[in-house]
């Protein structure tokens, strides 16, 4: 039967292969079912995000557990699976650990760099002795963060290095990139802070956040330079939203059983799935389960 993995192995054969793990944030049954059948389809590991909101709006981190290793099991996925805490705060990642999660965010990216480094310290110390994986942030991510909206700010390579010498499986460095959507005068992401912080912390795989809506061209050059992990939230959201609109402004509902929820949310999930579908053959993990 199928477990849950850390996220470590899938990344460092990731970084050594040239391509990238997506992490696909989930919101309920359908979304997990939706990203899990992709990967599946496409022999690709995966890792589920589950961002704190999520965890309590899915009635907690035990029924996230609880939901996803059954489907592993029911669905008969054998492709290596992470479910991953998502801008964690300290005590969320140490609940997740509890509840069952193999894998962490730690953000301790608006804290001084010196507290970061503390609490950082004391979860790989936990992470590394339960097995599992632990991702940290250096420099703040763009946009809206649980409610914290960031800058698009850029690293320090200096507090990259630092942060990644504690040990952490792998980590997020801000390159100019954003949560949700980019507006128009955005320059792109910044590579030569990438450059930079991939000097500086050497084969660490690098994690990606903000992939909504970052041009190809783009995603494949930060792949190449080291980029191993790549975020997806809002495209999912937006290609469930989209096709739920479409069919009650179709009526669709309204026609034979068309309100069963089985049928209303069909649309939906079949639009993650294509959203899911495209990511993974973009970041280049089919086939590599
Ligand atoms: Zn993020």
């Amino acid at each position: 039967m199928a477990t849950l993995v850390s996220a470590k192995e899938m990344l460092e054969k990731a970084r050594d292969g040239k391509y990238a793990v997506g992490q696909f944030n989930i919101n309920n049954l359908e979304w997990t079912k939706a990203v899990l059948l992709t990967a599946e389809e496409l022999k690709s590991p995966v890792i589920l995000g589950v961002s704190e909101g999520a965890g309590k709006y899915m009635a907690g981190y035990k029924t996230v557990v609880g939901m996803v290793n059954g489907m592993l099991e029911s669905l008969n996925i054998t492709v290596p699976v992470a479910l991953h805490l998502d801008h964690g705060s300290y005590q969320g990642a140490l609940d997740c650990l509890d509840a069952g999660f193999s894998s962490v965010m730690f953000d301790g990216s608006h804290f001084p760099i010196d507290e970061n480094i503390a609490k950082t310290t004391e979860l790989v110390a936990l992470t590394k002795k339960l097995g599992r994986s632990l991702e940290a942030e250096v420099g703040s991510i763009g946009g809206e963060e649980d409610g914290v909206i960031g800058a698009g700010e850029c690293a320090d390579p200096d507090e990259c290095k630092k942060i990644s010498d504690l040990g952490v499986t792998m980590l997020a460095a801000g390159i100019g990139n954003i949560h949700g959507a980019y507006p128009e005068n955005w320059p792109g992401l910044s590579f030569e802070t990438l450059e930079k912080v991939k000097a500086k912390t050497g084969d660490k795989p690098l994690v990606l956040h903000g992939g909504t809506g970052i041009p190809e061209d783009q995603i494949k050059k930060a792949i190449s330079l080291g980029v191993a992990k790549i975020n997806v939230n809002t495209e999912c959201q937006w290609a469930f939203q989209k096709a739920t609109r479409k069919y009650i402004e179709d009526g669709k509902d309204l026609k034979g059983k068309g309100f069963d929820p089985r049928k209303l949310l069909g649309p939906g999930f079949d639009a993650i799935k294509a959203t899911v579908k495209e990511k993974i053959e973009l970041f280049g993990s089919n086939g590599k389960a």
